[in-house]
């Protein structure tokens, strides 16, 4: 069995569900990160289990035909990205065999599966950041977290991230030393700035600036904004109150500060207003591919409703109602659904109504409506959707289901589950929203079985 501190030579076979390479010695599965299927490393282990072991790379004796060099300097240690350090093609392949393997894994479904979409950009695709700020030692560090651990790593100019954000992230660091800010420290709970969340709307350029705050006022806002003026689209201002000892990032409360708390995007010619609490696609320019694929798969026409749960600020739903008779959008927070009625009016769009609450009280109530909607879209959480909420979706009966998902095998259980309620997988399409990490995001088309 492998020991700890032994070395030997280790042939990567496989990618972990994380992205982490993999090889076998000596019948035990090896776990080393930053490597490449075809890599051949000298690998140090660091921790040896009965089953498993976990080394580390200490010299690649042969490069993998994949491996190219990471253009960003903080690839080893931050946590953000998974595959710097591969071909963009290499890290398509593992994304589509990643959803594949989950189907037929944990789902035991083979459905027919469409080649993996790829994001139009693979560098600065990203249009929200949320970065923690922490002084240590009198250090002032915004950035990122190293992998697995809450240490901050100072971001310099993340390649995932619009340019317009590591200006911003310099203009804080100013503020904070002229204006004597202070920093809040996770450990005993104090310190007023907690993290810096930006959002772009690429379409529009706009940008919205969020201080989130353990306190109730901002500070020194005037040098603040005087210096964000200067920054290209800088639209609004806003401070969120987030006073609890948690790790969840935003707090409820947002107070407005300059301009209108909002900025606006256009996503499949639709304009969509951002708030800072509603859920938004990282990656607009993969979005516009998804919600393509989304809206081929729903074929929708002039006769149908649509029901779109998890709508978010209604994106999905109204790409296409232009093409329904109606259309019903339902989600949990109520920012975002106050959002998704003012993007229907903004859009001139009338046949469109949203619920705030919980999608399987909504859908039970619904159905005791007796609205029958022609497409159900589910586009839920990374946990899926709750069974309950399956089986009424399938007392609803609608003739189609198009599952849009970021977790490949929580959708893989749901559409196994939704089998065993009469749905059938269709056709499976990845679409890649999230390049160098290794997520992977997947739009299923489910139908009546036997129709
Ligand atoms: N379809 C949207 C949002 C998808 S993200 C888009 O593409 O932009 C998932 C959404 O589900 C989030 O907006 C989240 O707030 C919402 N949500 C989470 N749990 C929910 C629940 N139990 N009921 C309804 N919506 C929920």
């Amino acid at each position: 069995m492998v020991q700890k501190n032994d070395e030997f030579k280790l042939k990567i076979t496989g990618y972990t569900s994380e992205g982490g390479g993999v090889g076998k010695f000596d019948g035990q599965a090896i776990f080393v990160e930053n490597t490449a299927v075809g890599d051949e490393v000298l690998c140090h282990v660091i921790k040896a289990k009965k089953t498993y072991a976990v080394g580390k790379a200490i010299k690649i004796i042969k490069p993998s035909k994949d491996r190219i060099e990471p253009q960003c300097d903080a690839f080893r240690s931050c946590g953000g990205c998974s595959f710097g350090h591969i071909k963009y093609e290499a890290e398509l392949e593992y994304k589509a065999q990643k959803v594949k393997d989950a189907f037929e894994r944990i789902g035991g479904l083979s459905p027919e599966f469409k080649p993996i979409v790829a994001s139009p950009e693979t560098a600065r695709y990203r249009n929200k950041a949320q970065y923690p700020v922490r002084r240590e030692n009198g250090i002032l560090s915004i950035g990122f977290y190293a992998k697995k651990s809450h240490r901050v790593i100072d971001g310099g100019d993340c390649l995932l991230q619009p340019e317009e954000f590591t200006e911003i992230i310099d203009i804080f660091k100013a503020w904070i030393n002229e204006n004597s800010i202070t920093v809040y420290n996770e450990e005993i709970g104090i310190g007023l700035l907690r993290h810096i969340y930006l959002r772009k709307a690429f379409a529009t350029g706009e940008i919205m600036v969020c201080a989130v705050i353990n306190g109730t006022t901002l500070p020194h806002c005037d040098s603040l904004l005087e210096k964000l003026s200067s920054v290209d689209g800088f639209k609004t201002l806003v401070a969120n109150i987030n006073r609890e000892k948690t790790n969840v990032v935003l707090g409820e409360k947002c107070i407005n500060i300059y301009g209108d708390g909002y900025i606006t995007d256009i996503l499949c010619g639709v304009k969509i207003k951002l708030s800072p609490l509603s859920f938004y696609q990282v990656n607009r320019n993969g979005a516009e591919l998804l919600y393509k694929k989304a809206a081929e798969y729903a074929a929708p026409t002039t006769e149908q409703t649509i029901l779109d749960l998890y709508c978010g600020t209604g994106t999905i739903g109204l790409s296409m109602a232009n093409s329904v008779k109606e259309l019903i959008g339902v989600e949990i927070i109520p920012e975002a659904i106050e959002d998704a009625r003012v993007n229907a009016q903004l859009n001139n769009i009338t046949n469109a109504r949203f619920i705030c609450g919980d999608a399987s009280v909504a859908a039970e109530e619904l159905k005791n409506e007796g609205i029958k909607p022609d497409t159900v879209i589910l586009d839920p959480p990374r946990k899926g959707c709750a069974e309950e909420l399956l089986k009424t979706v399938s007392q609803i009966n609608p003739q189609k289901i198009v599952y849009v998902s970021c977790d490949p095998a929580t959708l893989a259980r749901d559409c196994a589950r939704l089998l065993d309620l009469g749905y059938k997988v269709k056709e499976v399409t990845p679409v890649d929203m999230f390049p160098r990490t290794h997520h992977v995001e997947s739009v299923a088309l489910l139908d009546k079985k036997g129709i």
